[in-house]
């Protein structure tokens, strides 16, 4: 048994650890510094005692000798200056690591059997060079490459070993003396690297797991954001080096914010695990796949077939995380949205790739959710205006630039106009005239969004105070209104100054604005219901809500986005949706407002639905602010 043991861990000494490429590439830099120094050390020590002996021994083996090993030593010195600079892989690591060691024993027997060869031609001083020369070169040999045991250990048996037995036998008692003491050195430096060499696995292991720790996302297990963008970087210089498309994409998940806010954040945790897990699953090999954080994923696509095959696997991903999933007794069935950019043909560089593909994403998410969208040149144009909008309303005078339009609201059953909604126009001396639905969004992004608001909010309430008392105001509130309570408190500022009544105005709002931070807007939707305002839920139908949802927000109207009613006649779908939308705000109490409508058949079928409130074209466009009182007076157009 003990021999065994024994016999493994002398294996273990003898072998180089190939398994470990953590352990080999340390050992391998390792080298890199200390393999040159010990040639040098070599070659040095080498020639002082060829000198020492030049006038007594042979020229073969003062000269020529030296010169053979000179030359070996300064190729392997020039082989490992030259590694140095190089990137170290697992592979060339161990190559030049078990070079080295099935050279070792014969460079140190060739260096042995030399200096032998000086010691019978020099007097007693020549000969204790020798002595000295082996003892002292040996130790600084072992000290070198101390990094790789089995070579240290070699070197030390056959240099050690053949000098202790040939001195001790010389008949010399200061030679047995210094054999007796190179035999306890080399013993006691053995077991020092021994020892060392513990430590130093010991040190490269920790390394090793505390890179790991630092690289992986403790919830899925998932590369974490740091890995991603680490292996972006050496993705794409190989992609370019080797001239191999690569594709970035970025999965954000639709609704996931609802799921922790309804069911709490180990319910949100666990949800995350199991769609880390689907998308590992769902990815080909040569997919890398990572968490970025939140419920944020992303992908690098290396080297694949085309953007059709990109596409297609990028649909399966989104089909494997629509799965329902079951949580103890819930199920749970999200959606995700993906964005892709690929290298070369929509970016040439990871800064580029990663930004195409968080703008693809975006727009994806805006006009087809859960589904996968490619950076395109459309993208690329849109972009470009996007920074032109940026620029403008940056140097914009808001003051002066920005109008409100008015659109009426419509009650159908007494054909009455019981309010308007203000829509922001925006006139850019430079631009022209750009629709809210272009402006807003860059408002939005840049962080303009609270001073477009207030001034809008100021010019509608303006206008709205000279209307008769019985007709409302409706007012587009962007998510970002509502994110914090100094937002909140500015709007409420505004709404006490203006001299408005809180209970005339309608504030709207979208989706949007509760997927990031619902508790958030809970409170900032009853403080602002608490002043007297309305609360219209917006683009109803379009987003994710469900019921338990709109029960906890203090609504009092929603608004039928405008889709629904396009294809009202034409598709039995929206047919269905439209009607039970007009009996979920009945049973929730709520007003209903059904948006543009643009036909009589349109309003025709809404009537026999129930619908008794509209906005759209039939009735009118958004009007100026001039032209209201008199679209008061006049009767309204459609019968
Ligand atoms: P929204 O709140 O859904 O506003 C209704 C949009 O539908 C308006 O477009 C309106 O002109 C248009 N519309 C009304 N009836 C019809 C119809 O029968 N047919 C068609 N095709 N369209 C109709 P607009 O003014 O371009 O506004 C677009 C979006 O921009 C708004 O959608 C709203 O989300 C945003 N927006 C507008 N004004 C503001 C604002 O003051 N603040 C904020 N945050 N967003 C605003
Ligand atoms: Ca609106
Ligand atoms: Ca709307």
């Amino acid at each position: 048994m003990k021999l065994t043991k024994l016999l493994k861990s002398v294996r273990e000494i003898a072998s180089i650890p190939r398994d470990n490429p953590d352990l080999l590439i340390a050992q391998y830099r390792a080298f890199t510094f200390q393999m040159p120094l010990m040639y040098v050390v070599l070659m040095i020590n080498t020639w002082g005692l060829a000198t020492t002996h030049m006038h007594v021994a042979p020229h073969w083996l003062t000269v020529d000798i030296p010169v053979i090993m000179t030359v070996i030593s300064v190729v392997r010195l020039i082989g490992w200056l030259r590694r140095s600079r190089q990137e170290a892989s697992h592979e060339i690591a161990l190559e030049a690591l078990s070079r080295t060691q099935r050279l070792a024993p014969f460079i140190a027997l060739a260096f042995t059997l030399w200096a032998f060869g000086l010691f019978p031609y020099g007097d007693p001083y020549e000969k204790a060079h020798v002595a000295f020369y082996m003892a002292i070169t040996v130790i600084g040999v072992i000290f070198c490459m101390m990094h790789l045991r089995p070579a240290a250990f070699t070197v030390a048996f056959i240099v050690n070993g053949s000098f202790v037995i040939f001195f001790a036998l010389s008949g010399t008692l200061v030679f047995v003396a210094i054999a007796v003491n190179t035999a306890l050195v080399s013993a006691a430096m053995l077991a020092i690297l021994l020892v060392h060499y513990r430590d130093f696995t010991g040190m490269v292991s920790a390394r090793a797991e505390n890179f790991r720790l630092a690289n992986i996302d403790s919830l899925t297990g998932l590369a974490n954001r740091r890995a991603f963008f680490s292996y972006l970087d050496f993705a794409y210089a190989r992609a370019k080096s080797d001239g191999t498309p690569l594709a970035v994409g970025i999965i954000d998940l639709d609704g996931f914010k609802l799921v922790n806010d309804i069911y709490g954040h180990a319910t949100g945790d666990k949800l995350l695990q199991i769609i880390g897990t689907r998308l590992v699953e769902a990815c080909p090999e040569n997919y890398y796949v990572a968490r970025l954080g939140g419920d944020e994923f992303s992908i690098v696509a290396s080297n694949f077939g085309d953007t059709v095959e990109l596409v297609a696997n990028g649909e399966l991903i989104c089909s494997a995380i629509r799965a329902a999933a079951s949580l103890g007794d819930i199920t749970l069935q999200i959606g995700g949205s993906i964005g892709f950019s690929v290298f070369p043909d929509m970016a040439s560089d990871t800064t580029q790739l990663f930004a195409n593909a968080d703008y693809a994403l975006y727009h994806g998410k805006r006009s087809s959710r859960g589904k996968v969208t490619l950076f395109s040149t459309d993208h690329d144009a849109k972009i470009r205006y996007e920074a032109k909008i940026e620029q403008a309303l940056q140097h914009a005078n808001l003051e002066d630039e920005l109008t409100v339009v008015f659109q009426p609201i419509v009650d159908v059953s007494n054909r009455s106009t019981i309010g308007f909604e203000a829509l922001a126009r925006w006139g850019s001396p430079t631009l022209g005239a750009i629709t809210p639905a272009q402006f807003i969004p860059v408002a939005e992004r840049t962080g303009m969004i609270e001073r477009i608001t207030k001034t809008l909010l100021k010019k509608a309430l303006a206008h709205a105070l000279l209307w008769p008392s019985t007709i409302r105001l409706s007012f587009n509130l962007s998510a970002h209104d509502l994110s914090s309570p100094d937002t909140v408190l500015d709007i409420i500022t505004q709404i006490g100054k203006s001299g408005f009544d809180p209970a005339r105005l309608d504030l709207e709002i979208t989706e949007t604005a509760f997927i990031r931070d619902f508790a958030q807007v809970r409170r900032a939707t009853e403080t602002l219901r608490a002043l007297g305002c309305g609360i219209s839920l917006d683009d109803f139908g379009t987003g994710f809500s469900s019921l338990t949802h709109l029960h906890a927000l203090p609504l009092t109207k929603i608004k039928v986005d405008r889709s629904f009613v396009t294809d009202l006649n034409t598709n039995p779908t929206s047919y269905k949706i439209v009607k039970s939308l007009l009996a979920l705000s009945r049973d929730m109490n709520l007003d209903c407002i059904i948006e543009g409508i643009e036909t009589r058949d349109e309003l025709a079928i809404l009537k026999t639905l129930g619908g008794l409130m509209v906005q759209g074209y039939l009735y009118s466009r958004p009007i100026q602010a001039s032209e209201v009182v008199n679209f008061l007076e006049q009767p309204l157009m459609v019968a």
